[in-house]
């Protein structure tokens, strides 16, 4: 048996078994009360200390190399933030007025930075307080004069926190997974672990305190644990484990290209999930057929709101990169609790009931014409389709189609060309919206439900919200029944429906909609030759009976038992390599 388990939230798949390295250690703790006397040497000393991290970091950014060249920014911004007075400037002036040390001085600083970030609503901006720990970390050592390399032959990287600098300055290659106690599915750790390829756990649960230097592990990036000193028999079933999914994977690469097809011929296009152009080119590794949602946000996050013509640029080289597969953009889906730094916003005391997606756009209608006018441009360059997000009324998408409808006047007017008709569609993700499907479906084009948000509304929970996370659950009946009654009523008006939350890569959610006749699936692009492997194994008509059969169980848990039942008969251990995403606190 092993020495112990501990457990963490996956965010890169695979397995990996090495030698454990720590990355600078944890937080020094040095709480000196210095005599006035001694306030200019702990001042030259943190300056000095950054110098050398900005040196450092300067250095790295120069060396930048495939398959990290990504991530320059990154780099830099911990750069900027080495001498940012929010981070410098008040460890600074804490050391004068407080008549502390450097280490202690920072130390305070950077902790109620991080608090500051982590307290944000918005996932993204959140997460950003690791740029300022990682930032931190550097500073500190370099107090102390020691760097942040780990020795050559890495294995095992295990760290708090870790930035794209960290592992600039180590052999990729020497990396087989990492473990960290901090961090997000959306931090920088995570998106690195996917580029590097390797597992990847986050939040690691007593990571600082179980992890021993040097110590073997094995990680397990698709159930979430790690195993301290695992015996013989630990070894055989990890050997065993790494090897049925590194087959499947292959598998699922090299047919990755085809189309999806059940078995018994029903057709299902899988598309990608994109958040900005970075990932274009794992789209045609990852055999995905087009994008299913362009989540168009990221190009407002930073301090200057984009022009028309930067969003021409940004959307124009997405679309002919793609051509001719579909790119359907969602407009933009910011509210107060994602707060657009180039945009004063409302506080408001519920911001996810709030001023979100299309009513954000609607009342700020000159940004939305912006966005519109670009997409409007864009159009005539390939398959393009746009979306809304929080659609609660037809009256919205009415609206949206009259600024359509003035926009392209305004065009042509100024001979600048457009396409005449793009297909508008919707996100369903509203209660109101499942409820009304059928005259939303009237007034557009095709319906993507977005199952985040649409457990988020119907079951109430906070999708940010830790505290509640135990009750998030694509199987509860009330999802479920949503998912039906929103599929039934698109295809009785006619119009196409896909789902492109996170149950669309979740085993269960792809048997359940190929059986409610969903249209499309779209997903992350590391999911697709993954849901594309497993709809050529699913039968359409089985997993009608299936669905008919879930539909009239009580609640998830029996919904659960019967799906693995009847699903793990005909996959096997397939069935725990597809939802690397989806571990879950258990009920408290
Ligand atoms: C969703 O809500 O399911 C969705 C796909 O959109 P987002 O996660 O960007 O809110
Ligand atoms: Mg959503």
């Amino acid at each position: 048996m092993a020495r112990a388990i501990i457990y963490g939230i996956p965010v890169s798949p695979g397995l990996a078994q090495g030698a454990l390295k720590r990355l600078h250690g944890a937080w020094r703790s040095d709480r000196r009360q210095i005599a006035a006397d001694a306030i200019a040497d702990e001042e030259d000393a943190l300056n000095r200390a950054a110098a050398t991290v900005r040196s450092g970091l300067e250095k790295t950014l120069a060396g930048l190399d495939a398959p990290l060249a990504d991530y320059g920014e990154i780099v830099a911004a911990q750069m900027e933030l080495a001498s940012d007075p929010r981070l410098l400037g008040a460890a600074l002036a804490r050391i004068r007025h407080r008549k502390i040390c450097a280490a202690w001085a920072l130390e305070e600083t950077v902790a109620e930075l991080c608090e500051l970030f982590r307290g944000m609503d918005d996932p993204y901006l959140r997460d950003r307080a690791q740029d300022v720990r990682a930032t931190g970390l550097r500073l500190g050592a370099a107090l102390y004069g020691e760097t942040a390399k780990p020795s050559a032959s890495v294995g095992i990287l295990a760290a708090e926190d870790l930035s794209p600098a960290d592992v600039m300055e180590l052999e990729p290659k020497a990396i087989l997974g990492i473990l960290t106690s901090e961090g997000g599915p959306t931090s920088h750790t995570a998106i690195l672990a996917r580029s590097l390829r390797v597992p990847a756990l986050v939040g690691v649960t007593g990571l600082a305190d179980a992890a021993r230097e040097g110590e073997m592990v094995i990680v397990d990036g698709l159930s979430g644990r790690v195993l301290l000193s695992p015996d013989e028999a630990d070894l055989a079933r990890f050997a065993e484990k790494k090897d049925a999914y590194e087959s499947w994977e292959s598998l699922a690469r090299a047919t990755a290209h085809g189309p999806a097809e059940s078995r018994d011929g029903v057709r299902i296009a899988v598309r990608a999930n994109l958040e900005n152009g970075a990932a274009l080119c794992d789209l045609a590794e990852y055999g995905a057929e087009g994008v299913g949602l362009y989540r168009t946000e990221f190009s407002y996050l930073g301090k200057k709101l984009p022009s028309e013509e930067d969003l021409v640029a940004e959307y124009g080289a997405v679309i002919s990169r793609l051509s001719p597969e579909p790119v359907i953009f969602r407009t933009l889906d910011v509210g107060a609790d994602k707060a657009l730094s180039a945009h004063a916003v409302l506080r408001e005391p519920n911001p996810a009931l709030g001023l979100r997606g299309i009513r954000f756009s609607l009342a700020h209608e000159d940004m939305f014409r912006t966005q519109l006018r670009a997409l409007l441009r864009v159009g005539i360059k390939g398959n393009v389709a746009l979306m809304l997000p929080m659609i609660t009324d037809s009256r919205e998408v009415r609206s949206v189609r009259r600024i359509l409808h003035e926009l392209r006047h305004e065009l042509a007017a100024s001979d600048i060309p457009h396409a005449e008709r793009l297909p508008l569609g919707i996100m369903v993700e509203t209660p109101a919206a499942i409820l009304t499907a059928d005259a939303l479906a009237r007034e557009c084009d095709f319906f993507s439900i977005g199952t985040n948000d649409l457990i988020h509304y119907l079951l109430a929970i906070d999708r940010n919200n830790r505290h509640v996370a135990y009750l998030h659950e694509p199987l509860h009946p009330a999802v479920l029944h949503s998912l039906k009654r929103v599929v039934d009523a698109a295809h009785r008006e006619g119009i196409p429906v896909s789902v492109c939350g996170e149950f669309a890569a979740d085993p269960y959610g792809v048997a359940l909609l190929l059986g409610m006749g969903i249209d499309a699936l779209s997903a992350a692009p590391r999911f697709v030759p993954g849901i594309k492997h497993l709809l050529r194994k699913l039968d359409a008509e089985t997993c009608a009976e299936l669905t008919h059969t879930v539909l009239n169980l009580p609640d998830a848990s029996a919904c659960r038992s019967v799906l693995h039942e009847r699903l793990h008969g005909a996959l096997g251990q397939e069935l725990s390599f597809l939802a690397t995403n989806h571990a879950r606190p258990c009920l408290p």
